[in-house]
């Protein structure tokens, strides 16, 4: 007879191991340094094994949760990776930087009377063990002879491209910048997702016969309509959201005023932060960094982490109303990075030689809810202040660049600059080529850009196959 297990009903989650706060906020080392087997195991038996298994819904790509949750209690760790790559293609990516919280987790049972099952750091640890121990090339399948191209090499990108492979098509991904991988390696720091993970996941792909075009960007080197002419017979584009937004007050022009984007660029894409290589970027004394998301958060804990002695977040709603993920907030905040809640920007302030050396900023109340639902920011008049910084690094949001929409006629856009979709969420306003991810929604999550690569693959092997 089968044994029955006795669920473990301690209302918390297995801890996730952390590097020190004042140790981590000197180096660029992952933070999390991941469970190990047994804490799984245990973290494993947490989980009820749900008939209806809410968390599945509310995962983007439908990963079958309570299924693998019950291999890792076993301490079946390789069923267990079987179990979620066969909806998720990035794992040990997503289970580190997918916002699990408002995600599978949001909807996990266990989340009434206690803390939910952390599923995501099971994913990750069942990655993560994956790689660390199973030594298995992907077979390259046989080819159908039908020739698709993808621009763009983020997790839409990567996604589609790898569903595509698997099928037999054959693939180009055409990347703008000299790595693939998108934010996954531009934006999102090393001590939050290491580059080697998401290398590995490129090799696979690599591996499944995708070639990867790297310093071809898709409007300049080469259009859509040339793509179309070289032999490609459908495209994809996961180009991104990758055009910064700025407040236009005075100042912004100043020698010290960044982009969060520009600055994230230069530290983890160009390694700013390693002394073998010589990318420019301040060596500041003191950052403010405007705006309240997961960007923000990445800018001012690499500024932490680059030498700077006071780092200081500039928002102007309060904590409360913050986009970024809790976990990443309450890491800032034991980095030692300031919070300046409810305050909002007016003027960078600078020297007779064009530098930063301060930031004016304006308090501000909540009023009434605007359309957004959350309460608006008021100015309080006659509040002002300076904080004296020597770099000041905008986060506020980015949207589509239009290069490829202004060099391919018939490609629409809304007016915010992202591409049309029809209902299918994938095809555009013009025929054979496809969308999904950022460049579509505008700026929103890794998940939700593997779910619109799996679309797109989807949509694309549909239309080939009735042409
Ligand atoms: P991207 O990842 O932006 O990839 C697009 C790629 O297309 C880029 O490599 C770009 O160089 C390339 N490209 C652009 N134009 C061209 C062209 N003309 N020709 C060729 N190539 C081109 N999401 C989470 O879920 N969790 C997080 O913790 C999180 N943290 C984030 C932190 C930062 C700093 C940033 C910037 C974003 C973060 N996000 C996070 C959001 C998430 O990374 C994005 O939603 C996701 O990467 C979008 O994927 P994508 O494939 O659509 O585009
Ligand atoms: Fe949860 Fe993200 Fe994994 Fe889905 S992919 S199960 S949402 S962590
Ligand atoms: Fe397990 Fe929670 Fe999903 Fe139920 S809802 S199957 S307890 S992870």
């Amino acid at each position: 007879m089968a044994e029955i297990r006795k669920p473990n009903m301690d209302p918390k989650k297995a801890p996730m191991p952390a590097q020190d706060p004042n140790v981590r906020n000197k180096n660029f080392l992952e933070v999390c340094t991941g469970y190990s087997k047994e804490t799984a195991m245990t973290e494993a038996t947490r989980c009820l094994g749900c008939k209806n298994h809410p968390c599945v819904s509310a995962c983007p790509v439908g990963v079958h949760i309570p299924k693998f949750i019950a291999k890792v209690a076993e301490g079946d760790f390789k069923a267990a990776y079987e179990v979620i790559n066969g909806t998720n293609a990035l794992p040990a990516i997503s289970g580190r930087v997918c916002p699990q919280e408002s995600q599978c987790e949001s909807k996990c049972v266990r989340g009434i009377k206690g803390e939910p099952v952390g599923i995501g750091r099971l994913e990750r640890f069942v990655a993560d063990w994956y790689r660390e121990n199973v030594v298995e090339k992907p077979v390259k399948p046989e080819s159908n002879g039908k020739k698709v191209a993808v621009v763009g090499s983020g997790p839409a990108g990567l996604t589609c491209a790898s569903d595509l492979a698997k099928k037999g098509y054959q693939v180009t991904i055409f990347e703008a910048f000299h790595t693939a991988g998108g934010v996954l390696v531009y934006g999102i720091p090393e001590f939050r997702l290491p580059k080697a993970i998401v290398k590995s996941e490129v090799e696979k792909l690599e591996a499944l016969g995708v070639e990867i075009m790297t310093n071809m960007v898709i409007g300049k080197v080469l259009s859509i309509d040339e793509l179309f002419e070289m032999g490609y017979q459908a495209v994809f584009v996961g180009s991104g959201a990758g055009l910064p937004m700025f407040m236009n007050i005075p100042g912004e022009g100043l020698s010290g005023v960044y982009s969060a984007n520009e600055y994230l660029t230069r530290t983890n894409l160009m390694k700013a932060y390693l002394p073998e290589y010589d990318t420019p970027v301040m060596k500041s004394k003191a950052v403010a960094v405007v705006g309240g998301g997961n960007v923000a958060m990445d800018a001012c804990r690499c500024a932490k982490r680059l030498g700077a002695e006071n780092v200081y977040i500039v928002y102007r709603r309060s904590k409360e109303e913050m986009p970024a993920r809790v976990e990443e907030v309450e890491h800032a905040e034991e980095e030692g990075i300031d919070f300046k809640l409810l305050c909002n920007p007016v003027r960078v302030i600078g020297d007779e030689h064009g530098r930063v050396v301060g930031l004016e900023c304006v308090r501000m109340e909540l009023g009434e809810p605007d359309a957004s639902g959350r309460r608006r920011p008021v100015e309080i008049e006659g509040s002002n202040f300076v904080l004296d910084v020597d770099t000041v690094i905008m986060s506020l949001g980015t949207s589509p660049n239009p290069l490829i929409r202004s060099t391919t006629p018939g490609l629409e856009t809304t007016k915010k600059g992202c591409l049309i979709v029809g209902e299918d969420d994938v095809s555009t306003t013009r025929e054979g080529v496809f969308a999904g991810g950022d460049a579509v929604t505008g700026a929103a999550t890794v998940i939700l850009a593997m779910g619109a690569g799996k679309k797109g693959a989807v949509a694309i092997d549909e239309y080939l196959s009735n042409k």
